[in-house]
């Protein structure tokens, strides 16, 4: 099976472990709004049993592919176009949870009958690490003073996150420019909202900085972060789960809270230890 986007990868090699081989397509860090299909891409889906894609047009590439196995957009059965702001919808660690309920009915049909209590089981496993990562996730935030409850990051990607936990959310490059080009009237705006928003940090999804985000910072007064935030998928390297606390421990810190890197750390190792 093919898992193509967001945090599938990871989703469906640790449900599955063995009982089944994952292919996966879009790999950490790569940006999956440009993808480029590649012809070993294409020949997976079409080798393919089940293809796994998130949905909410993330990869708009895997519109004008033609597949002749199921394709199942997991993040749509997790949260409805109409509810969700961005595809991005992983953020939220209680819809990756109907993420693994909905990937878990897909896989079901391959799986001989004999297999489906090993599935269950890491279902329930990995259901149970991501219900303590909404709470750890929740603890960390209320160290974050009120006023500097805000996310100013590049594109429009922590809407789900930014809902669930009661963050306002102000995605520069989305709200005020178009096509990554900046004007000098839009350059002056940002740097407003971004001064009135009471954030202490912009947040860049790569680093070093993009230059359009380095003028913004220069111009605005407000520093760009020291970590970045992976808001198109897994980190490079790192489980969901390592990815998810990272994010919040690098918005946490740079607004002026504090991140138990220890519960962090012991809720890494038990989704590691899922088998
Ligand atoms: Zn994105």
């Amino acid at each position: 099976m093919v898992a193509v986007d967001g945090v599938l990868c990871d989703i469906a090699r640790t449900l599955l472990q063995e009982q089944a081989r994952v292919t996966c397509l879009v790999p950490p860090g790569a940006n999956p709004h440009d993808l480029l299909l590649r012809g070993t891409d294409r020949q997976a889906l079409s080798a393919a049993q089940l293809v796994l894609i998130n949905g909410h047009n993330l990869t708009p590439a895997m519109n004008r592919v033609r597949v002749s196995a199921p394709v199942v957009p997991i993040g749509e059965r997790a949260i409805s176009r109409q509810k969700a702001l961005d595809p991005h919808v992983w953020h939220d660690p209680a819809l990756v949870g109907v993420m693994v309920q909905e990937t878990a009915k897909a896989v079901q049909p391959l799986l001989g009958n004999a297999q489906t209590g090993a599935l269950q089981r890491r279902r329930q496993a990995m259901q149970a690490v991501l219900t303590r990562l909404g709470a750890w996730t929740a603890q960390q935030l209320q160290t974050v003073p009120a006023a500097h409850k805000v996310l100013v990051s590049e594109h429009r990607a922590f809407s789900t996150f930014a809902s669930r936990y009661g963050i306002r959310e102000l995605p520069v490059i989305d709200t005020f420019a178009t096509g990554g080009t900046l004007r000098p009237s839009s350059l002056a705006a940002i740097s407003e909202a971004i001064r009135k928003s009471g954030t202490k940090a912009i947040f860049a999804e790569v680093l070093p900085p993009s230059k359009t985000l380095r003028r913004i910072s220069s111009v605005s007064g407000v520093a760009i972060a020291k970590r970045p935030l992976y808001a198109d998928g897994q980190a490079p390297g790192q489980s969901l789960v390592e990815t998810a606390t990272a994010n919040v421990c690098t918005f946490v810190s740079a607004q002026g809270g504090r991140c138990d890197q220890q519960a962090a750390a012991a809720l890494q190792q038990q989704w590691a230890a899922i088998r």
